[in-house]
């Protein structure tokens, strides 16, 4: 049997109109938005664990983040993105989907807003899928807003095939961020507080349970 990804893309249930001009228009304008089978199994672990509230760092025109409150209903999600064009591309695109109630979007550099204006406030599931390479500023940052119990997803770890190079075929601007990639899936999954998978799917998935 074919289990080539092309045929697993061909399986997923489809997607509704406005997901699919999402996707056309991140492929003509170079948003990297997440992967079919990434989005798909993103979708498929945050069903079971049922968060209520969502974090994501990254929200580009936010296609994650809706595709993330059509799947889970009663879910309600804080996203921040630091690309102003993107991030009001995205407010529209959340309107038309009639989700401005379950969707917030904070505009900033997620290393610099002020954390503060979560109060007490925790979330059930953090997604990390924003600059590659601060990835451990952003999960240092964001993690006590996690509650006991809750799952951190990173997305993007194999940095599209960049990381399974040797150092010296990776092109040299990108070596820091490669090395800080690999750095932080071993800090990472060698972390007493949190109890960490590495799923190779789409452009591979950190999903840490935290203890
Ligand atoms: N999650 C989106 C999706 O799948 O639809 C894709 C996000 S895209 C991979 C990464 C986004 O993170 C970009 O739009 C970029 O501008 C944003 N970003 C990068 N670093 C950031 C930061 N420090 N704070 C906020 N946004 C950031």
């Amino acid at each position: 049997m074919d289990v080539s990804e092309e045929f697993l893309k061909d399986l997923i249930k489809p997607r509704s109109a406005i997901f699919l001009e999402m996707e056309q228009y991140a492929k003509e304008n170079h948003v990297p938005i997440m992967q079919l089978m990434g989005m798909d199994s993103l979708l498929h672990l945050l069903s079971l664990q049922k968060p209520k509230s969502i974090l994501e760092l990254g929200t580009a025109i936010g296609y994650s983040s809706m595709r993330m409150a059509s799947k889970l209903e009663s879910a309600s999600i804080v996203t921040i993105e630091r690309d102003v064009d993107k991030a009001t591309l995205a407010k529209q695109y959340i309107e038309r989907a009639n989700l401005q109630n379950r969707i917030e979007v904070i505009i900033g550099d997620a290393l610099e807003v002020e954390a503060d204006q979560f109060g007490q406030k925790k979330f059930d599931a953090i997604f990390i899928d924003a600059a590659k390479g601060q990835y451990k500023k952003f999960f240092e940052k964001y993690a006590p807003f996690l509650h006991d119990g809750g799952v951190i997803y990173c997305d993007n770890l194999l940095l599209n095939g960049l990381s399974e190079l040797p150092m010296n075929e990776v092109p040299r601007r990108k070596r820091t961020m490669v090395r800080n990639q690999h750095q932080f899936t071993e800090w990472l999954m060698s972390h007493e507080d949190y109890d960490t998978a590495f799923l190779p799917v789409g452009d591979g998935m950190l999903v840490s349970i935290k203890r």
